[in-house]
């Protein structure tokens, strides 16, 4: 097996595996009971939230814990949307984001909110101009991935803040799950941070909403006592211990990581460019993806043709791949044929070169069975 979709999921770091099962033997009772087992287990989950608020230099936000990232992004969108609704109806977007928040935003359109998209450059970076004509006294929220997760696209967080530093009424929320565990980030400026444990060789199951302390949110599920008045339920505390053990690890001897993940990017493309008509369709990415488009083969059928090899790689993302048209392609290279041949290929720390060279050689097989 040849696994090139690191951006779908991750296998879980054996060093989290383990931890969730002695925290599961060790730890057991329901962190909500005041006996010793429920203080203990209570204790623990203290000790995860300070470990992931000390990784992400995030001290004045609060840990929510939720299911993942789709429970995370509904959480601050509709959270904030709902829970702020005197203050305005007005939220802005870029044309990158995830299912889990454009239709959410669709959702909240549909009673009542106003939803702006914006435009995007050649290089695929919002309009930052148009961010600035757009923000208004009723803009409660920007919502805006800093990583978009089928191009890798990076947004300028540095001038977005700029921005929005001159607007102290509106929230900057970001779905950052591409961008935590794969760039080294900041999160100076933004008040509603999104993450998934899955994608940084986490369990899946479990991801958090990072919450500023000073914004008020609508819990999406309501419940009895938990760990946050934010989120109702049990709290999963094997889990959310397992959210920082991975994060611990994920930022551990990163830069070692993140120039072995360079170095086979560039390798990738030494080897693409022995293919004809396969075009590269963003360069400037983050190095753990690259979207590549084989000119001649649907991508569906690259896709099926490879998976039938055990190699995995993705059509557009594993949220979106029932239709392999990809309009993030589209938009960025203006090209129907692109956008229809167009396959994600997702890196990882663990990915060898001799997997690079197979997956070449896999490709190469498949475009002449099919020319
Ligand atoms: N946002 C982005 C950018 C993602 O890539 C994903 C996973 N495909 C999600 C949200 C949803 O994450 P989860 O599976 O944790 O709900």
């Amino acid at each position: 097996m040849i696994y090139l979709d690191y951006s779908a999921t991750t296998p879980p770091d054996s060093r989290v595996l383990e931890a969730y099962q002695i925290f599961n033997q060790e730890y057991f009772g329901n962190p909500n009971s005041n006996h010793e087992l429920g203080i203990l287990a209570k204790h623990q989950i203290e000790k995860a939230s300070k470990e992931i608020k000390e990784i992400l230099r995030a001290e004045n936000y609060e840990v929510i814990y939720t299911s993942g990232a789709t429970e995370a992004n509904n959480l601050a969108l509709k959270g904030y949307a709902l829970a702020n609704q005197d203050k305005g109806k007005h939220i802005i977007t870029s044309p990158y984001e995830h299912s889990s928040v454009t239709t959410v935003l669709n959702y909240l359109a549909k009673n009542g909110y106003e939803i702006d998209v914006l435009d995007t450059n050649k290089q695929g970076l919002v309009d930052l101009n148009e961010l600035r004509n757009l923000l208004r006294s009723d803009t409660i929220l920007v919502s805006i991935a800093m990583v978009n997760s089928e191009l890798g696209i990076v947004q300028d967080f540095e001038t977005i803040k700029e921005i929005l530093s001159e607007h102290e009424h509106v929230v900057f929320h970001s779905d950052m799950t591409q961008a935590i565990g794969k760039l080294a980030i900041d999160l100076k400026g933004l008040d509603l941070v999104t993450l998934s444990a899955h994608k940084i060789y986490g369990l899946k199951g479990i991801g958090a909403l990072l919450r500023k302390t000073s914004i008020n949110l609508e819990p999406v599920i309501h419940g009895g006592k938990s760990n946050s008045f934010f989120r109702g339920g049990t709290p999963p505390a094997p889990l959310m211990n397992s959210l920082a053990v991975a994060l611990r690890f994920a930022y551990k001897d990163f830069n070692k990581k993140i120039e072995h993940i360079k170095g086979l990017n560039e390798y990738l493309r030494d080897r693409l460019a022995e293919i004809k008509h396969c075009v590269i369709n963003y360069k400037d990415g983050i190095p753990q993806i690259l979207n590549v488009s084989f000119l001649d083969l649907a991508a569906e059928h690259m896709h099926h043709e490879l998976s039938k090899r055990k190699i995995y790689v993705s059509t557009q993302t594993a949220c979106n791949s029932e239709n392999s048209f990809s309009h993030t392609v589209k938009r960025v290279t203006n090209s129907n044929e692109r956008a229809s041949t167009s396959i994600r290929i997702s890196l990882s720390h663990l990915t060898k070169k001799q997997e690079i060279d197979e997956f070449i050689d896999a490709c190469k097989e498949i475009l002449n069975e099919n020319r």
